[in-house]
């Protein structure tokens, strides 16, 4: 390469490193260690960091910025914490690509081609996936974690029980299977504990405005996570015993492990958050008795933890059980007396948790009724299934007509068959036949047909604008209210949704109350358009997906013991080795 003066911007550099997350770049050595281990390079040989840092420290500004290479680097973060100078690759290659647009080294249709990995750009809170895949596939597992954890406080729990939609647009599907995104999540979590050194993250300089937080669910241990960051005292006020909200009291043992959870919760716990248990927002504490004890923002996360009812005749009936009120008393007290024919009403996955759980609390028989059809209940598929595998019968398209009493107690379900559930415009308006019945005999019957937010908590902040549905939002985004300085998120502002959605709340929520304080425009920015990139692999050699072992069929119907195993080291390396780890050619989540 000849280099005249004329090619040389010695501000270059400067400029770079001026740029929140790049500063370290002056700091090269040019060890090379970012170049044999990234993936893109491994792939690509003209792809080389080393020499783009190389460049930019000699000040060759228009030579970095007319380059393609800039454009090659997938932001996976496989680099992250192997630079022995804590240069950050994947944040200076992002503010390159972001300066040659602004300079017009390349017109912004060129940009609109550029996207992120699909597995990151669709994942709630957007966790650098190949980054973490590849550590597995090197061994780095404790560094995988900690790249998770910069994006999310559970791992184990989110490795467990996630809807996983980074599955569903991952580009290995395009070749066999997608790869076990959640499960490889689960396989780092998992470790950890085994090994028992939990990692804890750095805390940024202490501050001194104490945030009070309403609920410890996990949109409400999110924002405290991230808050706690930050450096932020932070206090997180829970009305049940215990914390961790539906994921202590409404998700059933089986499927998350009380032990991953208290270990999760625990860190945030040694970060310095102060949980408080037990305590009722609106009865025992309320925004203005919180001012008067010092705190200057707060985030109301109190979920839905109402059952709704059905107004249906006989109702009330002994024997007639809310499931989410079911589910709690199994979690906190244990065993729950249960008759044993037991029917569930409801379709969705708390109501295939209900049943499971009630298959585990005694019931010989547990049937579910449900107002959809197969094809449209809102349970996701492998529950179904694992509700199927169980014995439970599921019956269709069948609505309530009536509870029918014997002695005050519930004998037997009378049920109307339904007809059509949404109307044309796509609106719950469910339609019945009533000549078309069938009665079901039930010792128990568990009602499981959705939440609602209590609205009790209303009391502790008259002020705040309310629906019937829950505490109101002013932007959706910032999820800043009518009252300054609180704010409120998870599914009692938005509706019942996952816990990963939950976490992307709390993780905004952060963001705007840290704004807030600041003095900052909380909107600044947001929201972050992430765009997925398809890619059409070619020649890519056919790999089976890892399955994971379960407990049988036999041993999971009369115990609640986790029924998922989890990978062992050997099926987690083999199921890394399937990414791609080309996906993506940009990230836009500079914060
Ligand atoms: S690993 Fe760090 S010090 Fe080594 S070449 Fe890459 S950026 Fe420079
Ligand atoms: S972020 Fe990934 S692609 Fe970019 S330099 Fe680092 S390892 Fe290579
Ligand atoms: S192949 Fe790997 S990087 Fe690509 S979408 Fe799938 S998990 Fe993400």
């Amino acid at each position: 390469m000849t280099i005249s003066s004329n090619d040389l911007d010695p501000k270059f550099k400067f400029e770079i490193a001026n740029i929140p997350g790049s500063e370290l770049i002056k700091r090269c050595f040019t060890c090379g260690t970012c170049t044999a281990i990234c993936p893109v390079s491994n792939t690509f040989a003209e792809y080389d960091p080393r020499k783009i840092i190389h460049m930019i420290i000699l000040g060759l500004k228009d030579r970095v910025l007319s380059s393609e290479n800039i454009w090659q680097c997938s932001h996976c973060e496989t680099c992250k914490f192997s630079c022995p100078q804590g240069v950050q690759l994947s944040e200076i290659m992002g503010a390159l690509q972001n300066m040659a647009v602004r300079d017009k080294y390349v017109t912004p249709d060129a940009f609109e081609k550029f996207g992120t990995a699909p597995c990151k750009a669709t994942c709630p809170v957007h966790i650098s996936i190949q980054g973490f895949i590849g550590m597995i596939t090197e061994g780095r597992y404790k560094e995988g974690l900690r790249l998770i954890k910069e994006t999310m406080p559970f791992p184990g729990i989110c490795g467990r029980i996630c809807h996983h939609p980074c599955e569903m647009k991952c580009n290995r599907g395009k070749v066999d299977e997608p790869l076990a995104i959640e499960y490889l999540k689960r396989f780092l979590a998992d470790r950890e504990l085994e090994e028992g050194i939990r990692y804890i993250p750095e805390i940024e300089e202490k501050k001194d405005e104490k945030i009070a937080v309403i609920g410890a669910g996990p949109a409400g241990l999110s924002a405290a996570y991230f808050l706690a960051i930050k450096g932020y005292p932070v206090t997180v006020f829970e009305r049940l015993p215990v914390a961790g909200g539906m994921m202590a009291v409404g998700i059933p043992e089986y499927r998350l492990s009380r032990d991953i959870l208290r270990e999760e919760i625990k860190t945030i716990v040694d970060m310095g958050v102060e949980i408080k248990t037990g305590v009722t927002f609106g009865k025992d504490i309320t925004i203005e008795s919180l001012k008067k004890d010092g705190y200057k923002a707060f985030f109301i996360a109190v979920g839905l933890h109402v059952s709704r009812g059905l107004n249906v005749e006989g109702e009330n009936l002994d024997g007639i059980i809310h499931g989410i009120n079911f589910l709690r008393d199994v979690s906190l007290k244990g065993n729950v007396t249960i008759g044993e024919r037991t029917i569930v009403i409801g379709g969705g996955n708390v109501a295939i948790d209900v049943a499971l759980t009630a298959l585990r609390s005694g019931a010989k028989e547990v049937e579910m009724v449900c107002l959809e059809s197969r094809e449209e209940m809102p349970a996701w598929e492998d529950e179904i299934k694992d509700a199927l595998d169980e014995g439970i019968k599921i019956n269709n398209s069948w609505g309530p007509k009536r509870f029918i009493k014997e002695n005050r107690k519930v004998k037997s379900v009378e049920f109307k068959r339904c007809t059509e559930v949404f109307d044309t415009e796509g609106r719950f308006n469910p339609q019945y036949d009533e000549s078309e019945l069938m009665t079901l005999e039930a010792d128990t019957v568990l009602l499981s047909i959705g939440q609602a937010c209590d609205m009790s908590f209303a009391k502790g902040v008259p002020d705040l604008d309310v629906s019937p549905r829950g505490p109101s939002v002013k932007d959706p985004i910032t999820l800043e209210t009518n009252i300054p300085g609180l704010f409120v998120g998870g599914d009692a502002s938005y509706g019942p949704r996952s816990v990963v959605e939950a976490v992307a709340s709390g993780k905004e929520a952060a963001i705007s109350i840290d704004r807030y304080l600041k003095g900052e425009d909380i909107g600044a920015d947001r929201p972050l358009e992430w765009k997925g990139i398809e890619l059409e692999p070619q020649d890519v050699e056919h790999l089976d997906r890892q399955q994971m072992q379960r407990l049988s069929i036999a041993r999971r119907k009369n115990s609640f013991e986790e029924m998922d195993l989890g990978f062992s080291e050997q099926q987690a390396r083999l199921e890394a080795g399937r990414c791609l780890r080309i996906c993506g050619t940009q990230s836009i989540d500079g914060r």
